[in-house]
């Protein structure tokens, strides 16, 4: 019941019974201590400055350290604030360009009385990939809204690897920059190692990882594969790109953080890599970064093979 009161009142509580226990027992405690007289009457004289400066060294370790947990949460709570303000204004302007690039193209297919057909190919190609975008961001949002909500479900099964990868990489190939090329680097053996886990989930986590490998890779190489033990399998993504600072490596897995190079020149939400993380941690897994700035930057997922 204690556990429950405010701060304030807990504090008046052991206010009046510090208060009560000194003046119940002091004067016994001082007759065990002391015998001759002289002393025991200084010690009465000065009991009250005692008592003073006890429980003031007590109050005042009790109410710093609340003062400082209450700092703390203020200072979240701002930044968190500051978080969300930015993480409104990215994504109003990441909502706002392929909507814009959307209107646009369905204007221009309207108001034109006769189209090439490799102009209407160009057009449609435009509004799809577009419209592909925003719904990502969109289901961006929506899965980090269900995360925090704890209500998602998995739905786990038997997948080989190499297929689910290379799927992966063929949805991708619509963003492949000219100069960067993709390579995947599997263990030789067939349909690859199979694993018991969630395909939906697993394909969104590559497709994050492998999908900024490429966004923030302009020139060079990207590649994919993946290492298996009896327990576990090890799928790396590295990139020869923009990397991450090492201060900046340790913040882009929390929600709604870009790294400043990334989040100057790329655009972005912030969510991904969020996501990416929630996601591994639900499916048994660990991921992480090792990176560095303008070298390149390698993403580790390790999954267990088999999990209920
Ligand atoms: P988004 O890419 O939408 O901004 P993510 O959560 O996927 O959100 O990534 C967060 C940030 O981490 C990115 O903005 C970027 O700064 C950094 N980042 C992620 N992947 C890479 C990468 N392969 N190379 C360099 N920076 C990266």
């Amino acid at each position: 019941m204690i556990r429950k009161l405010k701060f304030e009142n807990k504090f008046l509580l052991l206010y009046i019974f510090l208060g009560g226990c000194w003046i119940l027992f002091s004067d016994h405690v001082v007759l065990l201590i002391v015998s001759d007289t002289e002393t025991l009457s200084m010690l009465q004289t000065y009991k009250g400055w005692f008592y003073v400066l006890f429980t003031a060294l007590i109050f005042f370790r009790i109410i710093k350290k609340h003062i400082v947990k209450l700092r703390n949460a203020e200072l979240k709570a701002v930044r968190n604030d500051q978080l969300k303000t930015k993480f409104i204004q990215n994504i109003s302007h990441e909502i706002r360009t392929p909507m814009n690039a959307i209107v646009g193209f369905s204007e221009l297919m309207l108001d034109e009385e006769s189209i090439e057909p490799e102009t209407y190919q160009f057009y449609a190609k435009n509004i799809a990939g577009n419209s592909n975008q925003l719904l990502s961001i969109i289901n961006n949002v929506l899965d980090i809204s269900i995360i925090e909500s704890g209500n998602i479900k998995l739905k786990k099964e038997n997948i080989h690897l190499h297929p689910l990868i290379r799927e992966v990489l063929g949805n991708l190939q619509s963003v492949l920059k000219e100069e960067v090329t993709l390579v995947y680097d599997f263990p030789e053996n067939g349909e690859g190692v199979e694993i018991f886990t969630d395909r939906t989930r697993l394909q969104q986590i590559l497709n994050n990882l492998i999908g900024n490998a490429l966004k923030f890779t302009e020139k060079g190489q990207v590649s994919v594969g993946y290492t298996a033990n009896k327990a576990e399998v090890l799928i790396f993504v590295k990139d020869e790109g923009i990397g991450i600072s090492k201060d900046e490596l340790s913040t882009i897995f929390n929600r709604f953080i870009q790294s400043s190079t990334g989040h100057k020149n790329y655009g972005g939400t912030g969510l991904g890599l969020a996501i990416s993380r929630e996601l591994c941690t639900l499916l048994g897994g660990k991921i992480w970064a090792e990176s560095e700035l303008n070298k390149g930057t390698t993403f580790y997922l390790t999954l267990p093979l088999r999990s209920e």
